[in-house]
């Protein structure tokens, strides 16, 4: 007997007869003798509809209610999931976040989970009974609810499926599975059988929505097996491991992107020690995260520095950078939200040369520029416009062959 934590997304459970067709699943799976205990989502686009409400009511919310009012699409979902599997006779209980409950830090929006008291699920399984719990949400030490970032169920379901001990976390979605690149910007993209941690770390963290970020950091650091698969059809989807040793790596394995993006370069700044420091203090003060950040060769003792960030936070960084630097004589601050980043992500590259200049030269061949540049040991970034970012991911695609399977 195995024990399984499955966890489907928004889209998995976007109707009553997708709800009806999840209960079926689960019950197939508890029928065949497995434990099972399940993460829920939001039906379908809830969480985006709950935002836009908040911002017809106050365009800049407060936080706490915010998390409070995100906190809901995740219950619905639980309870009517748990009704439609008592409905097929298998006993089932929906648990939300303050029930367990799942303790988070503090931060309103991005809260990170700090502990899962998981006693009443165990009481559960050993009872023969399926535990639906709340994805996305949890409490933080003063009691209020929080949320732990969008695309966050993927996280709850990996902390539960270690706290639970459990044999392996599947992640049901829309697609059968993680691919060469999102398939419905490239539709010749390759379902990949296996991706590396380490590899799937970049993938996710550089944009690929398929799995949230910190869903992957829990799995490689408790060496859970984690694999995505579609809550549709049947099928192997992608198993998220260890990376093979005895199997060469692939030089490329997948493109990510974000149009999450946006640029900010301050011209001709002073190039002396500290500078750096004075534009970028302000944006963390204001708890703005800051992306890439690039400083061009001096000229004349001046340089030109640029950095990114997400596109919300844009304006706020734009007007903090201005108040930084106005005291720099000659310099100019500019700004662009219109850019978006590609990363190509393999683990081969770090024993193969070529592969950036392969990336530049396809950039160059489509007339696309690029604006910055960031790598890893196996990762490159560039940031190019956003009205070229298809272009540059699918010429990429088809320049490293990510359409065929790798000979073996
Ligand atoms: P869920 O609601 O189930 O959490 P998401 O929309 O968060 O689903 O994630 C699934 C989507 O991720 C797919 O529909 C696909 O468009 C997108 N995606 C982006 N990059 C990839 C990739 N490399 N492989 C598969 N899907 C990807
Ligand atoms: N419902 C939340 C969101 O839309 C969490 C999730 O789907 O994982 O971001
Ligand atoms: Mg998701």
């Amino acid at each position: 007997m195995s024990l399984i934590v499955q966890k489907y997304g928004g889209s998995s459970v976007g109707s009553v007869a997708r709800i009806h067709a999840v209960a079926e699943q689960i019950a197939k799976l508890a029928g065949q003798g497995n434990q099972v205990a399940v993460v829920v989502s939001a039906m379908g686009d809830t969480t985006d509809r709950l935002v836009e409400l908040a911002r017809e009511i106050a365009p800049d919310p407060d936080l706490r209610e915010m998390d409070a009012l995100l906190a809901t699409g995740e219950m619905v979902s639980t309870a009517l999931l748990a009704m439609a599997l008592r409905r097929l006779g298998l006993k089932a209980r929906s648990w939300n976040a303050m029930q367990l409950p799942i303790e988070t830090t503090s931060h309103a929006g991005r809260a990170r989970i700090a502990r899962i008291d998981a006693r009443q699920l165990k009481q559960d399984l050993e009872s023969g009974i399926v535990p639906i719990v709340a994805g996305f949400q949890g409490r933080a030490a003063n009691g209020d609810l929080t949320t732990i970032g969008r695309g966050g169920s993927d996280t709850t379901a990996v902390a539960l499926a270690v706290v639970l001990e459990a044999d392996e976390c599947q992640i049901l979605t829309d697609v059968d599975g993680v691919y060469t690149t999102d398939p419905r910007m490239v539709p010749e993209a390759r379902r990949l059988d296996r991706v590396s941690f380490e590899e799937m770390l970049e993938l996710a963290g550089q944009g690929s929505r398929v799995l949230h970020l910190r869903c992957v950091e829990f799995a490689a650091r408790y060496g859970m097996k984690l694999r995505v698969l579609s809550s549709v059809e049947p099928g192997s989807g992608t198993l998220i491991c260890q990376e093979d040793r005895k199997v060469e790596a692939p030089v490329v394995s997948g493109i990510a992107f974000n149009r999450d993006e946006a640029a900010i370069t301050v011209a001709r700044v002073p190039h002396h020690p500290g500078v750096a420091h004075a534009i970028l203090k302000p944006i963390s003060r204001a708890a703005i995260d800051v992306d890439m950040i690039v400083v061009n060769a001096p000229r004349e003792e001046r340089v030109d520095f640029s950095y990114t960030v997400h596109r919300d936070d844009y304006e706020k960084a734009l007007e903090l950078t201005r108040s930084a630097t106005a005291d720099y004589p000659g310099a100019t601050v500019e700004g662009d939200d219109r850019v978006a980043k590609l990363s190509v992500v393999g683990s081969g590259m770090r024993t193969h040369a070529g592969v950036a200049t392969q990336l530049f030269e396809t950039l160059a061949m489509e007339s696309i520029n690029v604006r910055l540049v960031s790598t890893s040991e196996i990762k490159i970034s560039v940031l190019v416009s956003e009205k070229d970012l298809e272009r540059a991911v699918r010429a990429l695609h088809r320049a490293y062959g990510l359409e065929r399977a790798p000979s073996s």
